[in-house]
């Protein structure tokens, strides 16, 4: 699933939606395309390909002027890359465009029927059935665009993040969410919308994030947010702190250099503050101490590279906590019959905060009473809310697609909770902790130590290289890691 960006407010919006774009492109895509409203026209530019590509082609074209707009960069789950599969996806007048990430799981049926009542169809996307659909209910002429999406929504099954613009309504996006992430930014005097941090901060650190199945309609100066129902939801605003700069790479050759030099203090970040006075304190944690001493199993469920800090997190349970404890893939823990009560304490791991399967799980996990407490590394984020508790991992952003900070930091963020609970439940002596603790505060240090030998890690790497296979083997807590360095 890729990016979605989008601008509405008094600057020329085209260059600010390509630039929206480029920060979202280490995400991967295929294909990307951006949608304007100027006065009555609907201009739509879209290209398999680069975005640069998408650049040239809209410079060969006169200049448009617009204050409001919707891009894309696609990564194809229905229909092939093509120029006609990119998205903005518009309707058969031409009047309404969308962009969506994630998958409409029904768009078959919908595009039967839809097709049935007469429309065209341009794309072999799932997603374009999410555009006609609005264009039928705005059939209605006293419809609003805000109750035709919100009618769309309820008919779409999947995952989505959406954004829509329409010449009936040209001052106002709307957007709409379920499993898929979407955050607004809010400017002075204009909003932007996008799919992940990085594409905002450079304009605004105050971010709002939409949550599962609610919907907003954006103007310049207003958000109106409401659930799918149509209730009224107020938001709280977060304050970003992420400066531009840390999501660039910052004089490193890429973005996975930086983010291995950034561990040292992004581990110290994430150690500050949580020992204070001999003890470890998390101050976003939620959950009463009382009802931690009464669990006494857990479970972890993440996907990826949290699956692996998890199966770390295993072994240190079970040294520290003496308690049962397993690791459970995320995807698969709401497909079977997950046996938790209240007295287990369900640990979601999730970098972004907006893994699907990890929501999922989640959900799972609460609909059968457990506790969830989660560790994610984005503050405000879908998982981090719907949990009961939350441990920040403090790494800041992370662009590389092999993560390298996020993980080091769950690792480090799993010690310390396990350590607490440990103490908490009696299964080590404070003194145990407080030597425990000790050698996490020099864990920082030795991280550098291990980092200014890079030349030698560098020449390894040159004998290594062109190898066409590797086997990791590990041990132990070496183990997980050795599964992390081959994924
Ligand atoms: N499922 C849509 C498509 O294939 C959206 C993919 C995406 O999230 O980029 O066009």
């Amino acid at each position: 699933m890729c990016g979605i960006f989008g601008y509405i407010g008094n600057k020329e919006c085209i260059s600010l939606l390509i630039e929206g774009l480029k920060k979202l492109e280490y995400r991967g895509y295929d294909s990307a395309g951006v949608a304007v409203l100027n006065n009555d026209l609907l201009i739509v530019e879209k290209c398999a390909g680069k975005i640069t590509e998408l650049e040239k082609l809209m410079s060969g074209n006169p200049p448009i002027e617009s204050h409001i707009g919707i891009a894309h960069t696609r990564w194809a789950t229905h229909g092939r890359p093509s120029t006609e599969n990119s998205h903005p996806h518009t309707d058969c007048k031409e009047e309404i465009a969308v962009v969506h990430n994630g998958i409409v799981e029904n768009y078959l049926q919908l595009r039967r029927d839809l097709c049935a009542d007469g429309h065209i169809f341009k794309s072999t996307t799932d997603t374009e059935v999410i555009s006609h659909l609005i264009e039928k209910h705005l059939s209605d002429e006293s419809m609003s665009l805000e109750e035709a999406v919100r009618k769309t929504v309820g008919e779409i099954i999947g995952s989505f993040a959406i954004a829509v613009i329409s010449k009936r309504e040209p001052d106002k996006i709307i957007v709409a969410k379920r499993g898929s992430p979407l955050k607004i930014g809010l400017g002075d005097g204009e909003t932007f919308i996008a799919s992940d941090i990085p594409a905002l901060i450079k304009y605004t650190g105050k971010v709002i994030f939409l949550g599962e199945e609610e919907m907003a309609v954006i103007t310049k100066t207003n958000i109106k947010i409401t659930d799918f129902a149509g209730k009224p939801v107020t938001k709280e605003v977060t304050l970003v702190s992420w400066d531009p700069v840390s999501a660039e790479k910052g004089g490193y050759a890429h973005f996975m250099l930086k983010e291995i030099h950034e561990q040292p203090g992004a581990i110290r970040d994430t150690i500050a503050d949580r020992i204070k006075d001999n003890c470890i304190h998390f101050e976003e944690l939620e959950i009463d101490k009382k009802e931690l001493a009464k669990v006494n199993r857990i479970v972890f469920t993440a996907c990826g590279t949290s699956w692996h800090a998890g199966l770390i997190g295993e072994y240190l349970i079970e040294q520290f906590v003496k308690i049962p404890c397993e690791v459970e893939y995320a995807a698969e823990f709401r497909y079977r019959h997950p046996v938790v009560d209240d007295n287990t304490l369900v640990i979601a791991i999730s970098q972004s905060g907006e893994t699907a399967d990890t929501m999922g799980a989640v959900w799972e996990a609460k609909s059968r009473g457990a506790k969830v407490l989660s560790i994610c590394n984005v503050v405000g984020s879908s998982i981090a809310r719907e949990s009961d508790g939350v441990l920040y991992t403090y790494a800041g952003p992370e662009i590389g697609v092999a993560s390298t900070k996020a993980f080091t930091t769950q690792i480090v963020v799993i010690y310390l909770f396990s350590i607490m609970l440990g103490v908490l439940k009696g299964s080590i002596t404070a003194n145990e902790a407080e030597k425990m603790m000790k050698d996490m505060y020099e864990l920082p240090q030795k991280v550098e130590l291990i980092l200014a030998n890079e030349t030698k890690v560098e020449a390894l790497a040159e004998k290594l290289y062109k190898s066409t296979n590797a086997l990791y083997l590990g041990r132990g807590k070496g183990f997980p890691i050795a599964l992390e360095g081959a994924l």
